[in-house]
């Protein structure tokens, strides 16, 4: 059986791994298929596939958007997104004007509790184009403010601490459509970690369908194994595809290794079933497609 990987980070966004290098890492633990999904771009994605076709893997061009759903922050992934598309490419340099601006503004918020040049250290700690909460949370690590990253999380960048800046990513809308206009799949990701109620949850899961949304992330590597039972029943009940990924950002202590996924629970659909990339040598034959 062929293992899917399909929520990964390179230093594109906040992952700490050259694409060439994630692509060369997943190969080597046994990925088959890997998607690469930086936060809101998707530069790092020639680079993969060049690694990719040349060590044999296949990767899928993807990308996680923020959205901002009933005031709160949700990560909708795009899968096989075509990384040419025009509204796709302006919705994702629209986040990224406001991550910018963001990170300028976190930066101040910092200042104003005593913390000198954070944005610069987070601008600095950042390779690629976006500067997201996770460089501030390293800057914060590495100048001795707090001791770790979930602290630095705790204590000042999650929602209505010092360092949290509040504001607009994409409506659900925006991004489910950004996706579908490049002809890709959109997936929420990783929904055991939104703080939602139940009944909320469903309506998010309501919303996403009538929006054109296809799957959810059954498996996370951000999850909790009972995540995974709830989450492919409803998936299940709803129709939806199921996806699976590791959300891995690189090889400093994450919440899951790559090529650790296990396999999707037997009543899901597996959001590749007619992906053709990743038809089977035989399917292609018995299609007539190799000769
Ligand atoms: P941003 O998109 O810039 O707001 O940053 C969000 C990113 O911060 C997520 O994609 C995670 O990688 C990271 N993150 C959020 N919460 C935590 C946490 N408690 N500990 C470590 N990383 C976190
Ligand atoms: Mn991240
Ligand atoms: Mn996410
Ligand atoms: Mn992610």
């Amino acid at each position: 059986m062929r293992r899917f990987d399909l929520h990964t980070h390179s230093l594109q966004s906040d992952g700490t791994l050259a694409p060439a290098e994630l692509v060369t890492r997943a190969r080597a633990a046994g990925v088959d298929v890997l998607a690469l999904t930086d936060h809101d771009v998707t530069d790092g994605i020639a680079e993969a596939r060049i690694t990719a076709d040349r060590i044999g893997i296949t990767l899928i061009a993807g990308v996680e958007i923020s959205v901002t759903w009933q005031g709160q922050t949700v990560h909708i992934v795009g899968l096989n997104v075509d990384t040419a598309d025009h509204a796709l490419q302006q919705g994702l340099a629209r986040l990224r004007e406001f991550r910018q601006w963001r990170a300028v503004e976190i930066g101040r918020r910092l200042q104003k509790k005593r913390i000198e040049g954070a944005y610069e250290g987070a601008r600095r700690l950042a390779k690629g184009t976006i500067v997201s909460r996770t460089h501030f949370a390293r800057f914060l690590v590495e100048q001795g403010y707090v001791r770790g990253m979930q602290q630095a999380f705790k204590q000042f960048l999650s929602s209505g601490k010092p360092g949290h800046v509040p504001g607009q990513w994409a409506t659900l809308d925006e991004a489910v459509s950004w996706i579908r206009s490049a002809d890709g799949q959109a997936v929420v990701a990783h929904p055991a970690r939104y703080k939602l109620s139940a009944g909320k949850l469903l309506r998010l899961f309501g919303e996403f369908r009538e929006c054109g949304g296809e799957a959810i992330e059954v498996i996370s590597g951000s999850h909790p194994p009972e995540a995974t039972r709830h989450f492919a029943r409803i998936a299940a009940e709803q129709d939806f595809l199921a996806s699976a990924g590791s959300d891995y950002h690189g090889p400093e202590k994450t919440w899951m290794d790559l090529g650790r996924l296990p396999d999707l629970p037997a009543d899901c659909i597996p959001i590749w079933r007619d992906w053709e990339q990743v038809e089977s040598p035989l399917a292609k034959i018995a299609a007539g497609g190799l000769s």
